[in-house]
């Protein structure tokens, strides 16, 4: 089975204050799209990575989050206006023979490679599979004067996160029917639902976060000083 990953990174980071566009932000000094990305080789189980750079961007991309640690990806794709566009603009790139997709955020560095496997597994068996956290807060539905209208059952709500995998003519019939239509989502996993087509839910982490906001990047660094400190008692058991 061909897997190919499409790793949309094309965000201009508009959420982050700082001047340094998001996928250059040092991690305890190594770019966090970098991170992702070895994360993502380190599932091993992918078989082709195509990474959705900002228009212009692919030098800096070369420069600063591939060759200084010593990674390589099969396409530098130039992204869209919206992470949709971005996704298709991959999957254009992708090889004829990939029977699988991957998608997964570039601003995802803390995926563990069992959640990118149980991904994969998932749609190989059932055609779709995301990664979802349950939602801890109480979802609420406002109409646009900002009156509440509902409040959804939060034991069934999950927050959709990536991984997302589908089969890959499933995956391009999606994208080529939302394209048609006119249809935007801000997932992967929307555009394979609205072809009726079931898409299974896999447990992931709540370590497993985007990287959107400064707060976010604060528990970024936490996660990985815990990691850190894991690692290193680990080291001296042995
Ligand atoms: O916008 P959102 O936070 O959902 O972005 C999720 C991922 O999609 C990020 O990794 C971002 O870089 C990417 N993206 C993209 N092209 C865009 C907008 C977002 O590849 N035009």
């Amino acid at each position: 089975m061909h897997v190919t990953a499409i790793v949309p990174a094309a965000g201009g980071g508009a959420r982050m204050a700082g001047g340094v566009p998001k996928q250059y932000l040092l991690l305890a000094g190594v770019p966090l799209l970098t991170r992702t990305l070895q994360a993502l080789r380190a599932a091993e189980c992918l078989d082709a990575l195509i990474l959705v750079v900002p228009p212009g961007h692919e030098e800096r991309c070369r420069r600063e989050i591939l060759d200084p640690f010593g990674l390589s990806v099969d396409a530098m794709v130039s992204g869209g206006e919206d992470r949709q566009a971005s996704v298709y603009a991959g999957l254009l790139h992708a090889r004829a023979e990939t029977d699988l997709f991957l998608v997964h955020d570039g601003a995802r560095p803390f995926v563990a490679p069992a959640v990118v496997r149980a991904a994969v597994v998932a749609a190989a068996e059932s055609g779709g599979a995301v990664v979802a956290v349950p939602v801890t807060d109480t979802i609420k539905v406002a109409d646009r004067d900002g009156w509440l209208v509902e409040t959804p059952e939060r034991g069934r709500l999950w927050a959709a996160q990536t991984p997302q995998a589908f089969r890959a003519d499933l995956f391009r019939e999606a994208h080529a029917h939302a394209l048609r239509d006119g249809f935007r989502a801000t997932d992967d996993s929307a555009l394979v639902e609205r072809l009726g087509h079931p898409v299974r839910l896999v447990p992931g982490s709540s370590e497993n976060i985007k990287i959107t906001t400064t707060a976010d990047l604060l528990l970024a660094n936490q996660i990985l000083t815990e990691r850190e400190m894991t690692n290193s008692q680990r080291r001296k058991r042995r």
